[in-house]
């Protein structure tokens, strides 16, 4: 694993995808994406009927939804830019699933046209569907989130099922099970199920436990209405990821085993089965390079002041309890650093004083043109650029070893281009430069008075 990524390294120094003249660069690795999409499958190879969607929120570029597609992957999308990403990316409607607590009339409407699923996340969503539809038979497969109420895993922010989670129904509030009945009673096109219990942090207890819940319902619903009416679950994603080291732990298949102990006839074929993982599938599988600008002492402190900050690894500045990064230390070719270890910062450019990726790391003492990789970093943080500063977004490249594995026998493939200046330009609203000084007329002689 670590020469693998050593050669990579190596073989992107050589090919100048990054380097002084190109400081930060993602990379993800191709061979790990299929391989991980397999491991996926073959966990639930078992089931009769599954879909398994790639939660675009985790991996939001266009090559990887259609790498996961080619593999027979959909898509679950929470927003119409993930749509129009993954219908870009030529994912059939039918493989894509809609899942949002904000979407409007519109969205709604083009998700039906388009004959996407959609999990409404609330009652008041199910109304505005019996509006949309007047009646007729949707072509989209039509789902309710609910919120097992299970609670919360180890970082607050990624517990979706706790008492007041503002996703789906809360099925422990009074009458809330009575409520989701009755809508399924009324509604003969409502099939599915969803529950998403929660990402990073939720342990397999929990997410078991919140299916658990789920299924329950699904067979309460069943008998209360006399048919098999919900014919399908939707169970979410959330299998956690372990940052701390190269092993995957846990695994697809340990989830399998997990889930099917806790809720056996979750797999017996009486329904079929959505999954939507994200993080579990890309995390690992890909990282990001930052040259080493300038090292400093402060406060007999040693900083690293790289390109890799708040912009690219957002949660990890803001939250870094949460989201610790492992952290690799290669030299300006993309050798390992073997030098002894020495206590340091590793700081990103954005311009406050908290944009550090490590504090207080052990790591081979970097000098300035050094390489830094931070490890893990597949998932949401290359996709998911935080545009402080105006800075321009990192180029994305795709790998495979497939060839060879040593340096030169990598080769590489653009997912993403880095965002030109002028780009930056444009977004902040270049064509409108003149929308303010317009609108207020200018003194007198000046240049606003005609
Ligand atoms: C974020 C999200 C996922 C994916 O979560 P991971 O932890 O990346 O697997 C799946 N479903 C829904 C509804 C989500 O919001």
């Amino acid at each position: 694993m670590a020469r693998r990524r050593e050669a990579v390294v190596r073989g992107a120094v050589s090919a100048g995808l990054v380097g002084p003249r190109a400081p930060l660069a993602g990379f993800l690795d191709a061979d790990g994406i299929r391989r991980s999409v397999a491991d996926l499958q073959a966990a639930f190879a078992d089931v009769p009927e599954v879909l398994h969607t790639f939660a675009v929120k985790a991996g939001s570029l266009v090559p990887v939804l259609r790498l996961l597609a080619e593999r027979g992957m959909g898509c679950e999308v929470a927003s119409p830019g993930e749509l129009a990403q993954a219908l870009a990316a030529g994912v059939p409607p039918g493989r894509i699933v809609l899942d949002s607590p904000a979407k409007t009339w519109n969205e709604l409407a083009h998700a039906l046209d388009l004959g996407v699923a959609v999990n409404a996340d609330s009652l008041e969503e199910l109304h505005r569907i019996d509006v949309l539809l007047d009646g007729a038979t949707p072509r989209s497969t039509l789902g309710l989130r609910v919120n097992p109420q299970v609670g919360a895993g180890a970082i607050g922010a990624m517990s979706t099922a706790t008492a007041h989670a503002k996703f789906g129904v809360a099925l422990h509030d009074p009458g809330a099970v009575e409520q989701v009945v009755r809508a399924f009673a009324t509604r003969p096109w409502l099939t599915r199920l969803h529950a998403h219990v929660g990402s990073q942090g939720c342990p397999l207890e929990l997410i078991a436990a919140g299916l658990k819940e789920t299924y329950d319902l699904a067979e309460r619903i069943n008998a209360e209405l006399g048919r098999r009416q919900v014919t399908s679950l939707d169970i979410g994603g959330g299998l956690p990821v372990n940052f701390a080291d190269d092993e995957v732990t846990p695994t697809f298949a340990e989830y399998v085993q997990h889930l099917r102990r806790a809720v056996p006839g979750l797999f017996t074929g009486a329904y079929a089965l959505v999954t939507e993982f994200g993080r579990a599938l890309l995390a690992k599988n890909g990282f990001l390079v930052s040259v080493v600008e300038y090292t400093k002492e402060s406060g007999g402190r040693r900083i690293a002041v790289t390109h890799a900050g708040a912009q690219v690894a957002t949660r990890t500045v803001f939250m870094p309890e949460a989201w610790p990064l492992r952290i690799g230390a290669f030299d300006p070719r993309g050798r390992e650093k073997t030098a002894p270890d020495v206590v340091q910062d590793v700081a990103g450019p954005c311009c406050f004083a908290g944009d550090l990726v490590a504090r207080g790391r052990e790591l081979p003492e970097l000098e300035p043109g050094d390489l830094v990789v931070l490890l893990d970093t597949g998932a949401y943080y290359m996709s998911t650029p935080f545009t402080y500063n105006s800075l321009a977004r990192p180029p994305v490249y795709g790998f495979t070893t497939a060839g060879g594995g040593t340096a030169d026998q990598v080769r590489f493939g653009t997912v993403r281009e880095g965002q030109t200046l002028r780009s930056v330009v444009v977004e902040s609203g270049l064509d409108q430069v003149e929308a303010l000084v317009s609108l207020v007329p200018g003194p007198e002689g000046g240049p606003g008075t005609d």
